[in-house]
């Protein structure tokens, strides 16, 4: 009988690693409490395993900041920049090259995979001088192994390492990663060696890169790698872990064939061919680590049917031979459902953490062994039921008519240029048009005051009083600005980036629940809390109308309505899996319309649909791209089909990689689109010219709105002029990059003052 878990969330069920990180940082802490509360995690996370039966139990899956980082630093890979000197990489070494430092900017950051979790991307030139400069991973063994836990430690493998890697700056165009791999391929067999002789017996590689489209170079670096690793590992046992999707047939046919591998770590949730490619093709003898219980998801495991898959398979490998295990690291998902106090009972019954998926795991595990824990099952499989037969979850109005959306198209009837001209007619505004993203800066007192309502402090009488007393002010100073289209400020909604963008809409409209503790790492300290999309998804009553139109009242110019796309509310949510994502998202999409139209019909004559998400819904792998992109743009344009040529719809995107989808963007069909530009890209214009050329508006943010720094009117007058060497001046659009919230009113103030007047300026010589 034998169970695996691929990995384990760091932060916490109370996200202590977070608060003993961030008082460190701040140093309100010493690096002996940050290193307690660390070990404390990690053991009661080894003991929790034990306990629950686990075999394999991974260490090495613990880290101050992320993996990728751990990695750079066990290889030594520090760039210049932050002038280490040699020896083991401490504290300070690692958190300058994951923060930045007084003097030096933090590396670079992007994300893994199609997660959410961000990574610190190694940069390498052929200058590099590897050397063994962190022992975590054997540290960390270690130290299970003194608690009497027998762990698996995880490596990140070399060859997903240099191909998540970037060249170092001045080599970006000429330089060969992978080159690097005979290079690093020796500190692999120093950790390995010395994992050895500490006494493991197994040994995962992380190795998800293997999911991705490569071609026959890429794919034959992992054949060499583990070729050249091979006589090293002799003694142990050797797990090649990937996840996230399926493996192409070449991609499998090199997994199967590395040289000294014993085992294989598959994603049997999102890799949905991956079944049919064991069981046409399985090396004898050797292992597989059959991912079914998914962590990329808070729902409670099938049990029964996974039981039945791994049968399958069972006959197929062997009986003594099949390990069952998690989809990839539970770190992609929440941590504990104990901590769950606001739930009622039913929606826990669906539902699975991480604690939860370990004991899955186990359970499954236990039962191929013939030692079935029959009440375990057949409350799964009630619990299983009652989601199939809730009324919550069904919604016979809702179901029918995203069934009906099927099929059809769904855009506006006028084309953009001739809705810009009736728009203009309305609106009246000048050439370059000033216009803001949506928020503005959160206040300590505006903090106070919601804080205050959640905890029923103060009346909701008091609550509104107090929020439109904030709109009011953010309209009188937009107005002293002389900003030509107005927002309300977004002061109802809550307080962090991203979690509020979704949760504000998502606390409005049914099909959604929410957890008191259902975090997610993102990058570093920092944590999201995703709402959970459970059942059919609709819209009781009007959500901005309120507030927006009570904005409106407060000024002549046009103030524009404030909406979170359906596209980005799917993407930033634990999705339903009982119906494919599209159709959760063109539930979305109708509760999203409705809401325009009301909006409409309140006066609001400028409706922003933000789509900060779009792009990062895009599946792994190319062959699925189109399919999303229709759907996704498909889903945006039937929140807004329904108005009329007169009212202007915004979107907003906060990042400037459009190279590819750049027919998408415009197949949104939106009349003005805001974008993220802070690095003044002209390649980007240029792939918008030639997109735009139908005539929608575009608005390249001006200034970057992430840093403090307060631009002059010459710059913005500056990049302004860069935009209109590119663009049409009559399409151009002027604003900051993204929404103001995260700044102080000292700079947004003499930040978009500068701003309208490199407006004025340009406008008077066009
Ligand atoms: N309207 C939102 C704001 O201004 C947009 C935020 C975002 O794109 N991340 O805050
Ligand atoms: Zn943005």
């Amino acid at each position: 009988m034998a169970s695996h878990i691929v990995g384990y969330p760091r932060m916490g069920p109370k996200r202590e690693l977070k608060f003993a990180l961030e008082s460190f940082w701040d140093k309100k802490s010493s690096a002996e409490d940050l290193k307690k509360v660390a070990a404390d995690l990690r053991s009661s996370i080894w003991k929790q395993m034990s306990g629950a039966g686990i075999k394999y139990i991974p260490s090495n899956t613990f880290s101050y900041y992320d993996q990728v980082l751990d990695t750079t630093s066990m290889l030594g890979a520090v760039p210049p920049r932050y002038n280490w000197t040699g020896g083991e990489i401490g504290y300070d070494t690692y958190f300058s090259m994951a923060r930045g430092n007084a003097s030096v900017p933090a590396m670079e950051m992007t994300k893994w995979f199609d997660t959410n979790y961000h990574f610190i991307v190694p940069e390498l030139g052929p200058d590099v001088k590897f050397s063994y400069a962190s022992h975590k991973a054997v540290d960390e063994f270690k130290e299970a192994k003194a608690l009497g836990v027998d762990t698996v430690p995880v490596l990140i493998g070399p060859v997903s390492y240099l191909l998540l890697s970037k060249p170092a700056k001045g080599v970006e165009k000429t330089f060969s990663l992978l080159s690097l791999l005979p290079k690093i391929i020796p500190i692999y067999k120093e950790v390995i060696s010395e994992l050895k002789a500490a006494g493991a017996s197994w040994i995962q590689f992380d190795e998800p890169t293997l999911v991705l489209d490569l071609d026959s170079q890429q794919l034959q670096a992992f054949t060499a790698a583990y070729a050249d690793l091979e006589s090293t590992l002799s003694g142990l046992n050797v797990l090649i872990e990937t996840y996230f999707a399926d493996l192409t047939p070449e991609a499998y046919k090199t997994l199967i064939g590395l040289k000294g591998v014993t085992a294989y770590g598959l994603d049997l949730v999102r890799g949905t061919q991956t079944t049919d490619l064991v069981k046409k093709d399985f090396p004898k003898g050797k292992y597989l680590f059959a991912g079914v219980v998914d962590g990329r998801n808070i729902w409670a495991n099938d049990l029964a049917s996974s039981l039945s898959t791994l049968q399958a398979l069972e006959a197929v490998v062997g009986k003594d031979k099949l390990v069952v295990s998690t989809s990839c690291s539970l770190l992609h998902t929440a941590v504990d459902l104990v901590n769950e106090t606001k739930l009622d009972d039913e929606i826990k019954s669906w539902l699975a953490f991480a604690a939860q998926k370990v004991v899955e795991v186990n359970a499954l595990a236990k039962a191929l062994a013939g030692q079935k824990d029959e009440a375990f099952f057949s409350s799964n499989a009630a619990a299983q039921a009652s989601r199939k037969s809730s009324p919550r979850v069904t919604n016979a109005a809702v179901q029918k008519a995203a069934d009906a959306l099927k099929g059809s198209d769904h855009r506006r009837a006028t084309n953009v240029s001739a809705r810009l001209d009736a728009q203009q007619k309305k609106l009246n505004l000048p050439i370059l048009p000033t216009t803001t993203i949506g928020s503005f800066p959160q206040t300590v007192e505006l903090r106070r005051v919601r804080r205050e309502f959640k905890a029923n402090k103060i009346s909701e009488d008091d609550y509104v009083k107090a929020i439109k007393e904030e709109i009011k002010k953010v309209v009188n100073l937009q107005e002293e600005l002389d900003i030509d289209v107005l927002v309300h400020g977004e002061p109802e909604a809550s307080i962090l980036q991203r979690n509020d963008m979704v949760e504000y809409f998502g606390e409005q409209l049914s099909g959604f629940a929410f957890t008191v503790n259902g975090w997610v790492q993102s990058y570093g300290s920092r944590c999201v809390k995703p709402p959970i999309i459970y059942g059919d998804v609709s819209r009781p009553k009007a959500m901005t109308v309120f507030w927006s139109s009570t904005a409106q009242s407060m000024t002549k110019r046009p103030m524009k309505g404030m909406l979170t796309g359906p596209v980005t509310i799917l993407n930033w949510s634990f999705v339903r899996n009982d119906q494919p994502r599209f159709e959760t998202c063109y539930q979305i999409a109708l509760a999203i319309k409705d809401e325009v139209e009301d909006l409409e019909k309140a006066g609001i004559n400028v409706i922003q649909i933000d789509e900060a998400a779009l792009r990062e819904g895009l599946p792994l792998r190319k062959s699925e791209h189109t399919f999303y992109l229709k759907w996704a743009v498909h889903s945006f344009r039937i929140t807004n089909c329904g108005v009329k040529d007169t009212t202007q719809i915004h979107t907003h995107m906060c990042y400037s990689n459009f190279n590819d989808i750049i027919h998408s963007i415009i197949d949104m069909d939106a009349d003005v689109i805001t974008i993220e530009n802070s690095r003044s890209d002209e390649k980007l214009l240029s792939v918008f010219r030639e997109g735009v050329k139908y005539g929608a508006g575009i608005g390249p943010g001006v200034y970057d709105i992430h840093s403090p720094r307060i631009p002059s009117t010459e710059e913005i007058a500056d990049r302004i002029n860069k935009m209109l060497a590119v663009l049409e001046t009559k399409i151009l659009w002027v604003n900051p990059d993204c929404g103001l919230k995260t700044r102080k009113y000292e700079e947004v103030k003499p930040a978009l003052n500068n701003m309208v007047a490199a407006a004025k300026q340009l406008r008077t010589k066009l």
